[in-house]
């Protein structure tokens, strides 16, 4: 145990951190790796499973295409290399959520190796360099009962659920990434929102963190600065939000700098993050490499994609959010923080629904940034996910362009469509409310005003143009705020030169 403590601004002025991911993501294929079970979320336990994934004698496993091809889409999104051929292995271990004692993984020979992805972190571009994204089964998942914190430890039994086990899932590697000094805990952070975003684009995976189909492991380790000579390395596992990515590289640079300070050694070990405290602590140690006994997997043949398929998964590649982002930013004239802010808030695909449904990116950058986020915070949930449409703000903007609402009408028009009373034009018709412009149902209004206001009239005559406002003010009474305030200033002017 360490006993001095180092702030993150202190560690940083004599270690550099580098970082490294390695993320597994579940494949959003219909059935599982190597059967036919189906890969639904949230069955009833061990209601999809069969012989092929619970590993009976006899069972044989089958590849499936659908895996191979999303994974060659993952590996071409990332710029890799994709081999011409290559082989699963077994990786020995047991677990006993791993119902065959074997995981089907791949070990030296990766489908896609050596590529990158560029993540922006404050207008700057860092690229990530990938090691390989390869292509392994899942295991089921255990369920410890009795204890107090959901662990192995002091739970009185524990249930296993193989409905998981065999879900074709790929795990993306990076290369160390140094350099980024303060910045790692972001970069890092960056890394996988924009890996998610990738993936998300291709359609692969619903890279749901909360339910687990997108999961990252953290490698941590400083060196000292100057020192070119890389520190041992920590690896922190499941960390499931994008927040905690960031909180456990901070972690764990403050940590390896106290024990690093005090003359220690930071062990080679995996670690686990907590949530609540922002903190890691100590799992199981690495010091002692783990010996697998990796083979070739008999059961399957080579995976050998030939070229022209290759081509039209390439040729088939969506627009990625590298590709949109620069798009995106040179057609509605934004700041890199600009479109970060949009695209953080979760509002960049309802903003370009909206302009596709007529807005301008300025109005609905507006709606969607200003009031609507405001009220998705209010309530607690995305801001794509209020009970608004796109097509619904769009058409609100355009009311407001036509003169027939003005900000504060649309914002009650906005509360209704929430509320569940229609559509905008619903809304506006139920409600009665569009914008007095018409001049002759304004001088009526401003007329009777000035018959209930003699005095002010009065003084508005002789030259004390300011105490106008209070006529105005009746008038924006008796229209309920449908008027133009400065229209109505101009008429009650004329009206009393
Ligand atoms: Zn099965």
């Amino acid at each position: 145990m360490t006993t001095v403590s180092v702030t993150y601004e202190e560690a940083l002025t004599r270690y550099e951190p580098v970082f490294g991911l390695e993320t597994h993501v579940e494949l959003g294929t219909r059935t599982k790796m190597f059967c036919g079970c189906v890969t639904t979320f949230g069955g009833e336990p061990n209601s999809q499973v069969c012989p092929v994934c619970l590993g009976l004698p006899g069972s044989l496993p089958v590849m499936n295409r659908t895996a191979i091809e999303y994974t060659i889409k993952i590996g071409l999104a990332l710029n890799c290399s994709i081999a011409s051929w290559c082989r699963f292995a077994r990786k020995n271990y047991f677990y006993p959520d791993m119902p065959k004692n074997f995981q089907i993984s791949q070990y030296d020979e990766p489908l896609c190796t050596d590529g990158y992805l560029d993540v922006s972190v404050n207008g700057q571009t860092v690229r990530v360099g990938i090691e390989r994204v390869h292509l392994e089964e899942d295991t089921g998942k255990s369920l410890h009962i009795g204890g107090a914190t959901g662990r192995i430890q002091g739970a009185e039994y524990s249930l296993v659920d193989y409905n998981r086990a065999g879900i074709p899932l790929v795990e993306i590697v990076t290369k160390p990434v140094p350099g980024t000094g303060s910045q790692a805990p972001e970069v890092a952070r960056a890394y996988v929102t924009e890996l998610r975003d990738v993936l998300r684009s291709l359609d692969v995976s619903d890279v749901r963190m909360e339910e687990g189909s997108l999961r990252c492991d953290v490698n941590t380790s400083l060196s000292p600065v100057g020192s070119g000579v890389w520190g041992t390395r920590t690896e922190t596992k499941n960390v499931n939000s994008l927040r905690s990515v960031e909180r456990s590289v901070h972690s764990e640079i403050e940590r390896q700098a106290a024990v690093l300070d005090e003359g220690g050694r930071v062990i080679q070990e995996t670690r686990h993050f907590h949530e609540d405290s922002g903190e890691t602590t100590s799992g199981r140690s690495k010091e002692e490499a783990e010996d697998y006994r990796y083979f070739p997997e008999p059961d399957l043949v080579p995976v050998a994609p030939d070229a022209a398929w290759v081509d039209a998964i390439r040729a088939s590649l969506p627009e990625l959010p590298s590709a949109r982002r620069a798009r995106l930013i040179a057609a509605w004239s934004l700041s890199d923080l600009e479109f970060e802010s949009m695209r953080n808030g979760g509002a960049l695909d309802v903003v370009e629904e909206t302009v596709v449904a007529g807005a301008s990116p300025r109005e609905a950058q507006k709606w969607w940034m200003g009031e609507l986020a405001r009220r998705a915070n209010d309530s607690g949930v995305e801001v794509s996910s209020l009970p608004i449409t796109p097509a619904d703000v769009a058409r609100v903007s355009a009311l407001v362009a036509a003169g027939t609402l003005n900000d504060r009408l649309a914002r009650e028009v906005l509360d209704a469509v929430l509320a569940g009373e229609g559509t905008p034009d619903e809304v506006v018709e139920k409600r009665g409310l569009a914008v007095v412009s018409d001049d002759s149902a304004l001088l009526a209004a401003i007329d009777e005003a000035i018959t209930a206001n003699p005095d002010v009239a009065e003084k508005v005559r002789s030259g004390k143009v300011a105490a106008a406002g209070v006529i105005v003010g009746a008038v924006m009474r008796a229209t309920r705020g449908q008027a133009d305030a400065a229209r109505v200033r101009e008429l009650v002017l004329e009206r009393l030169s």
